[in-house]
C-alpha cells in the first residue's frame, strides 16, 4: 500500500469535530494506532517489538548497524492528519515497496513509532526518544503527571507497560543510522518548488512554565485600586513575549493557559501560562527568556502579584549529521532548509547519524487540522524515502 492509501485507514482515529486529530499518548485513539501499527508492519513481515518506553519498532532482518526509518503517530490536541503519521506511514510504504521488488537490504532495515513526541500528554516533547537515548532520567520522566493528575508510570501500568522496564533502550545499540521523514512545518519548499527537502539544523527550543500569583477576590466588591491580578501580569507576559520574538527575529507562544479559580465574577488568583520559546542559537534563545523574565517580574511588582518561572525542558541546537546531510541532499537533489520545529530525529542525533526528509507543506500550516500535503507530493516523499533506503541500506 502506498503512503495515501495507510494514511486513508487512520483518517477515523481520533478524528476531532474541526477535522483534526487529537491523539494524544496512551489514550484509546494512540492504542489503536499502535495496535494499526503492528497489523501493518506484520503483514510486510516485519518482527515488531516495543521498548520498556513504548516505542514501537519493526525490524526487517536482525544484527548491528541497522538502518532506522520512521516518525510518530500522536498528535498535538486538535492538530492536523500528517504531522506524526506521514513519517510512520512512508516508512511502511517504502519497506513495502522494495520487499514488492524483491530488493535485498545489506543491512537490518526498522520501522519507528515513537511515543508520545508532542510532549501533549506529560508536557515534555519527545518523551519516547529522551527515554530511548538516556536524554531524561527515567525517575523523573515516570513521576511527570497529565492534566488529570495521573503519572506516565501509572498511564502506563494501566495499559498494560511495566514502568520497571522504562529507561534507556538497548535496541538503539544496533541502530547506525536514522532518518526521519516528516511533513514540513513552515513554509520554505513551496516558494523554492521542491516537492522535497533535506534538513539542516533544528533551532534550540524549550517550554517554560509561569505561576503567575494574586489574591483572588470579587469582581464587584472590590475597587480597581485594591486589586492584585495577576491576569494582569499574564497580559502583560503575552504581549511581552511578543515584542521580544519580534525584535529579536525568534519565535515565542504562550498557548495554553490555566486559571483559577476560573470564574467569571471572580478575580483570578491564580494564572499558570505555558511558554514556548525557539531561537536560531542557544544564547539567543537564553536572552529571549531572560528578556521575558524580566519584563514579567517588572509587570508583576507593578500589580502587587507575583511569577515564578521554572524550565520544563530545554533543548539544544542540533546540528544534523552534515555527511549524512550531504549525501541525501545530492542523492535526491533536494535544497536543505532549517527547522523551528522539534523531533525524535533531534534527540537521536545526539546519539547517531539522523537525517530528515521534508515534504512539501503548501500552506505551512502544523499543529492545526488545516495542515496538508498533495498527494503526489506524498508520493514523492515515499520515492526520496526509497531512494535513501537503498543507498544507506
Ligand atoms: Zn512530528
Amino acid at each position: 500500500m502506498g503512503a495515501n492509501e495507510l494514511l486513508a485507514e487512520l483518517a477515523g482515529i481520533g478524528s476531532t469535530p474541526s477535522g483534526g486529530y487529537s491523539r494524544l499518548a496512551w489514550d484509546p485513539a494512540t492504542m489503536q494506532l499502535r495496535e494499526w501499527f503492528v497489523g501493518q508492519a506484520s503483514a510486510l513481515g516485519l518482527e515488531v517489538t516495543e521498548d520498556g518506553n513504548g516505542n514501537q519498532v519493526a525490524w526487517w532482518g536482525h544484527g548491528p548497524d541497522a538502518l532506522l526509518v520512521g516518525s510518530h503517530l500522536d498528535s498535538v490536541p486538535d492538530g492536523g492528519p500528517l504531522d506524526g503519521p506521514l513519517g510512520v506511514t512512508s516508512a511502511l510504504a517504502a519497506v513495502g515497496q522494495l520487499k514488492a521488488e524483491g530488493w535485498q537490504p545489506t543491512r537490518p532495515i526498522a520501522v519507528a513509532n515513537f511515543t508520545d513526541e508532542e510532549g501533549a500528554r506529560f508536557g515534555v516533547a519527545c518523551l519516547g526518544s529522551r527515554l530511548a537515548t538516556g536524554a531524561i532520567a527515567t525517575d523523573h520522566a515516570l513521576g511527570l503527571k497529565d492534566a488529570a493528575g495521573d503519572t506516565l508510570a501509572e498511564v502506563m501500568a494501566a495499559r498494560g507497560r511495566d514502568p520497571r522496564r522504562a529507561g534507556p533502550s538497548a535496541w538503539l545499540a544496533d541502530v547506525k543510522y536514522y532518518v526521519e521523514l516528516h511533513v514540513e512545518q513552515g513554509r520554505w519548499l513551496a516558494p523554492h518548488h521542491a516537492p522535497v527537502g533535506v534538513a539542516s539544523a533544528i533551532w534550540p527550543h524549550g517550554r517554560w512554565r509561569l505561576d503567575f500569583c494574586g489574591q483572588g477576590n470579587h469582581a464587584g466588591a472590590t475597587a480597581m485600586v485594591d486589586r492584585y491580578d495577576p491576569m494582569l501580569t499574564y497580559a502583560a507576559t503575552v504581549l511581552a513575549a511578543r515584542e521580544l520574538a519580534l525584535d529579536s527575529g525568534h519565535r515565542a507562544t504562550i498557548g495554553r493557559v490555566q486559571v483559577e479559580p476560573g470564574s467569571t465574577n471572580s478575580i483570578p488568583s491564580r494564572v499558570t501560562a505555558w511558554l514556548d520559546a525557539r531561537a536560531e542559537s542557544g544564547p539567543g534563545l537564553e536572552n529571549l527568556v531572560a528578556g521575558l523574565i524580566e519584563r514579567a517580574q517588572v509587570a508583576a511588582r507593578d500589580d502587587g502579584t507575583t511569577v515564578e518561572v521554572r524550565a520544563e525542558s530545554i533543548t539544544g541546537a542540533v546540528d544534523f549529521d552534515p555527511e549524512l546531510r550531504h549525501r541525501l541532499a545530492a542523492l535526491l537533489d533536494a535544497p536543505v532548509l532549517p527547522t523551528g520545529a522539534g523531533h525524535d530525529a533531534g534527540i537521536l542525533a545526539a546519539k547517531l547519524p539522523t537525517a530528515m526528509l521534508f515534504v512539501r507543506n503548501p500552506t505551512g500550516i502544523s499543529h492545526a487540522p488545516q495542515e496538508s500535503a498533495s498527494t503526489d507530493d506524498i508520493d514523492a516523499g515515499v520515492d526520496a524515502l526509497v531512494r535513501v533506503v537503498r543507498e544507506l541500506a
